[in-house]
């Protein structure tokens, strides 16, 4: 799965505001396009990792140090009106969309004369499809009619079940998922994973809250359930009536819902139990029934209930809730969830309704759309030309030993550490030294093979892929888990650590300038890749998530009691740090929330640092470049790796869903706690820059 949905809240860069949205984003594929040759689009401006005309020489580095690193970009910079936000994770991503396109045009291009049945043909045929706008405008609704009859055919609970399974295959999110993930206890095996879910608002919070934001959000919310249904068809009273049902509906599954916070104690969502037990929990829902709707054949004896309240919720629902009531809430979902490759008035009314979550302006234009469906189901199978056209292996290679003088660095830091006892640290260390790392591109890449791209209706497309991607993952459980496996591709602009296979990865997508230039020096490489990226996702091994699990991926407490009290007391000591901050308008950060990304910031920087000085002393210690001292241009460095510009509607929705900072407090917050920084720059105690020693905490 993305990094962008609930499975990896490590990841090193926030998700879009709709994220949660877009629950069911599926990963990756076999066999790339061949015979490319079309040449590589040349970029506006080329981004370094250290840009001196980002930097705004009237702020006071001591005062506002994103201010001083990025201010005179900011001062010029407009974001784009199809976009929530610019900087860097657009900037990069823009770039790697034109390769991107490049390797889609030339599939599209070529696919008639592909073999029948191979890659390439299904590549260029599935984004093909979706460019085809005459084609969806001309089949408007038709392609979801039978889905729609299927519903309006329930009759009886049990049928009922078994359209919520079909539906669920085709990846629209109805009441709770399943996903075969690691087994907390074994991580070395999958289990069967029952989680919350169900949701069209992108969190629980937007039912519950109080105020009157909130009432004019969920007001808005039915205001869009009713422009869908009368899209669809119904007359107003009658679409009326069903997106009231659907509200209630929904209400309900979220009050039975964990908050994000309560997700994040990974104890609070481990409950592994007997197939029977879980029976006796739910008995409403027939579960052999719907395990067999679903495509699972292998014999499962034990699942983990995530949230177990959740599930005797939906047990008493599926009992009493009205069948038309059940109907509208399936209608819904398949509809809206379709509706980004429906004809335009759906396209619209879905874009309308989630730019009030991202404040994005105008739609993206069609290509892009199609290009991240494209990556988002079929990312392995233009990963291998993406990586042809952009990654060579000296690039990997060099990546590769940045990071690798990260761990070096932690490990020294780890050694070092004076308030852990031995037996603690002799864990950490192992765990350490265990922790895999993935660069540039998977060692094996997905097969295809089962998967079905025809031309016609877009929509239907996006289901098959679903369903393939189903098909590939329901059986597991039980089965061995699959460490080659990737959670994003290649292409995407981002990195994640996966605490139960202990792992960190890094696609090229994220390893090109501006985070990495292999011919950049090292202040700049160490303050971005080492500190922002490596380091950032090392230290999510050991933050308060991370901790929690061993050396194995297994959830297992390996620290002395006094060693978790020091632990928690400094963890404390972030939070208060955080929630002092401002989100936007008046609205306070969450320090509890962010606690995990906060942690892995300000240890990635440390150890960015270590691993900075150790470079400079085997490599040799450079003069000034651009008047900046290698300590200097790492600071300035981290700094731009955090440069954007964001729209305040993106920002009131990152403070309820996202479990970052923004990010000039990712910036200023754990730099204020930075001797190293404060010498670099000449701060003083009393600048805003510089924090009070007791307030610092000492954690990695
Ligand atoms: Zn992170």
């Amino acid at each position: 799965m993305p990094c962008s949905t609930a499975s990896f809240a490590s990841c090193r860069r926030r998700a879009s505001a709709l994220a949660a949205l877009a629950l069911f984003a599926l990963a990756p594929a076999h066999a790339a396009a061949q015979g490319a040759t079309t040449p590589l689009p040349a970029a506006d401006r080329p981004l370094q990792v250290l840009d001196p005309a980002f930097i705004d020489r009237t702020a006071n580095a001591c005062t506002d140090f994103m201010q001083y690193a990025n201010g005179a970009w900011l001062e010029h910079d407009t974001i784009p009106a199809a976009y929530s936000s610019s900087g860097v994770t657009r900037d990069m991503s823009d770039h790697n969309e034109l390769v991107v396109r490049t390797v889609l045009d030339d599939a599209m291009a070529q696919r008639a004369s592909q073999p029948e049945g191979s890659t390439p043909r299904k590549l260029g045929t599935f984004y093909a499809s979706c460019m085809d706008s005459t084609a969806v405008e001309a089949a408007g609704l038709a392609p979801l009619r039978p889905w729609l009859r299927d519903i309006d055919g329930i009759t009886s609970r049990t049928r009922l079940v078994q359209e919520i399974a079909a539906l669920q295959v085709r990846g629209i999110n109805l009441i709770f998922s399943y996903s075969p993930a690691a087994d907390p206890h074994d991580a070395a095996h999958y289990m069967a994973w029952l989680s919350q879910g169900g949701l069209g608002l992108p969190d629980r919070d937007y039912y519950t809250n109080s105020g009157a934001a909130a009432d004019s959000t969920r007001e808005q919310y039915v205001a869009h359930v009713v422009r869908i249904f009368r899209l669809a068809g119904e007359q107003t009273a009658q679409a009326t009536r069903d997106a009231h049902q659907v509200m209630r509906l929904e209400t309900d599954l979220a009050k039975a819902s964990l908050t994000r916070l309560q997700q994040r104690d990974p104890a609070a969502t481990d409950h592994p139990m007997t197939t029977a037990n879980l029976a006796a929990l739910a008995p409403s829902l027939p579960w052999p029934r719907y395990f067999r709707s679903i495509g699972l054949t292998a014999k499962v004896t034990r699942v983990n209930l995530a949230e177990p309240d959740f599930v005797r919720r939906v047990n008493v629902l599926l009992r009493t809730a009205p069948l038309a009531q059940w109907q509208a809430y399936l209608r819904y979902h398949a509809i809206a969830e379709s509706a980004p490759w429906l004809s335009t008035p759906f396209v619209q009314q879905d874009f309308a309704f989630s730019s009030r979550f991202s404040g994005a302006k105008q739609l993206l234009p069609r290509w892009k759309r199609c290009l991240r469906e494209t990556d988002g189901d079929l990312g392995e199978a233009l990963g291998q030309a993406y990586v042809a056209r952009t990654f060579p292996p000296e690039a990997r290679a060099r990546a590769k030993a940045v990071i690798d003088d990260i761990r070096a660095a932690f490990g020294q830091r780890l050694r070092q550490l004076t308030w852990m006892s031995d037996s603690t640290r002799t864990q950490a260390l192992g765990k350490l030294a265990k922790m895999r790392e993935k660069v540039g591109y998977p060692d094996h890449w997905r097969d295809y093979t089962r998967l079905v791209a025809e031309p016609g209706p877009f929509i239907l497309n996006v289901a098959r892929a679903n369903a393939f991607e189903w098909q590939r993952v329901v059986n597991r459980p039980g089965a061995p888990v699959d460490t080659t496996e990737w959670g994003i591709t290649v292409p995407t602009v981002n990195a994640y650590y996966d605490p139960s296979k202990n792992e960190m990865v890094f696609p090229a997508g994220a390893l090109v300038p501006q985070t990495f230039d292999p011919g950049a020096d090292d202040g700049a490489n160490y303050g971005s890749l080492g500190a922002s990226w490596a380091g950032h996702e090392l230290t999510h091994g050991f933050d308060d998530e991370g901790r929690h699990y061993d050396a194995d991926g297994n959830l297992r407490d390996w620290w002395t009691a006094s060693d978790s009290v020091h632990f928690t007391g400094q963890a404390d000591l972030v939070v208060r740090q955080f929630d002092g901050y401002i989100q936007v308008d008046t609205i306070h950060m969450n320090g509890r929330l962010t606690l995990g990304e906060n942690i892995a910031d300000f240890g990635g920087l440390l150890t960015g640092f270590d691993a900075l000085e150790q470079a400079l002393r085997r490599d040799g210690r450079p003069g000034l470049i651009d008047g900046y001292t290698p300590a200097q241009r790492f600071f300035i460095a981290y700094a731009q790796s955090y440069r954007v510009h964001t729209r305040p509607e993106e920002l009131r929705t990152w403070v309820t869903v996202n479990p970052h900072a923004p990010d000039n407090w990712r910036v200023n917050g754990p730099l204020s706690n930075m001797a190293a920084f404060a010498q670099a720059f000449g701060c003083k105690p009393g600048d805003p820059m510089v924090r009070a020693a007791d307030s610092i905490p000492h954690i990695w």
